[in-house]
């Protein structure tokens, strides 16, 4: 299998009872939604199984996108893909100004003079 399966638009396929269709969103892989059959264990191992199925597919579609004409998507694409590959920039850091300070005291008064 390679791409996206269209059928699979997130929209749930299953009809009311009243023949309208539902369009209740679709569990994430599957092609229905909770109350038509996504809670159950089989739907549901089902959907996980097509989304790691499409892993692969995706990470070449990105890996593609890389050379794609329109510099924005071509760096939002590098930039993804350094991210997953473990080469995110340095994260910036929120301070608000405050600062701890450590004071240690000495006791002077103890100071032993030597004879000189
Ligand atoms: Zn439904």
């Amino acid at each position: 299998m390679e791409g996206l399966d269209v059928s699979r638009n997130g929209v749930c396929h299953a009809r009311r009872t009243n023949g309208q269709p539902c369009r209740k969103a679709a569990i994430r892989g599957g092609t229905v939604c909770y109350t038509h059959g996504g809670a159950s264990r089989q739907v549901r191992e089902k959907a996980a199984m097509y989304l790691i199925s499409q892993a692969y597919p995706a990470a070449r579609k990105m890996a593609e996108l890389i050379n794609h004409r329109n510099g924005m998507i071509a760096l939002a694409a590098s930039k993804d893909i350094l991210d997953r590959t473990g080469h995110k920039a340095i994260e910036r850091i929120e301070q608000d100004g405050r600062m701890i300070v450590e004071i240690e005291f000495v006791d002077r008064g103890r100071v032993v003079e030597h004879d000189a």
